[in-house]
């Protein structure tokens, strides 16, 4: 990708997190009874057999924020983002069908083996509504597989978190994106760009999540 594109596409990313404010209506989602949307991180798992994979997220994510992760099956229908002429599948929309169907102060990321992209971008790996309730990640893109490269699982699950990490901060209240390259919420335009980005939040932007995730253990 050149520097133009790379560019482009960062602004993108704000925009796009910009536009998460306007807001869908909400509803809650029909979950098991185990699962409280108010208090729990959930993570919709849109087909990936990688149970280690989720495994792994699960805790990182408990021992990260200090919250309960459940992992549950995605039930949504999401078939209104498919985009079959380009075998891929619209961020935008994707983040709607989750958004429409969570309360407000949830945190749900949708995460998905599904190539994804939004608006001219030729893919993105992620988005989030804003100081929201819902997250869409998609993991196709971080497995090194995918660009023809060896078999690294250790790196696409490093990719996988931080990844996560970068769309979950968004919904703690993160509207733009961080200037450290050594931060998670630093945007990246480019695979090479996210291996460069840090694997975890600056000092300020652990604190906009702490208080966010404060907020969240209050309400208990
Ligand atoms: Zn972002
Ligand atoms: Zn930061």
């Amino acid at each position: 990708m050149s520097p133009m594109i790379q560019r482009t596409r960062i602004k993108l990313y704000a925009a796009l997190c910009v536009a998460g404010l306007l807001g869908l209506a909400a509803r809650e989602m029909e979950f098991g009874p185990t699962v409280n949307l108010q208090r729990d991180i959930v993570i919709l798992n849109d087909g990936i057999a990688d149970e280690a994979m989720l495994a792994m997220l699960k805790e990182f994510l408990h021992r990260r924020f200090s919250l309960p992760v459940r992992v549950e099956k995605n039930p949504l229908d999401l078939s209104v983002a498919a985009r079959p002429k380009r075998h891929q599948w619209e961020l935008r929309e994707l983040l709607a069908a989750v958004l429409a169907r969570v309360r407000g102060q949830g945190r749900c990321v949708l995460l998905t083996p599904k190539d994804t992209f939004t608006l001219d971008m030729n893919w993105s790996t992620g988005i989030a509504r804003c100081d929201g309730a819902a997250a869409v990640v998609s993991i196709c893109r971080l497995d090194p597989a995918f660009w023809s490269e060896a078999q690294d699982r250790a790196l696409h699950y490093k990719r996988v978190r931080k990844i996560v990490l970068h769309e979950l901060g968004h919904t703690f209240g993160q509207r733009g994106h961080c200037e450290d390259w050594a931060c998670a919420i630093h945007g990246s335009g480019s695979i090479g760009e996210i291996d460069k980005t840090g694997d975890d939040y600056c000092k300020r932007c652990n604190a906009l999540a702490h208080t966010a995730v404060a907020g969240i253990r209050g309400k208990l």
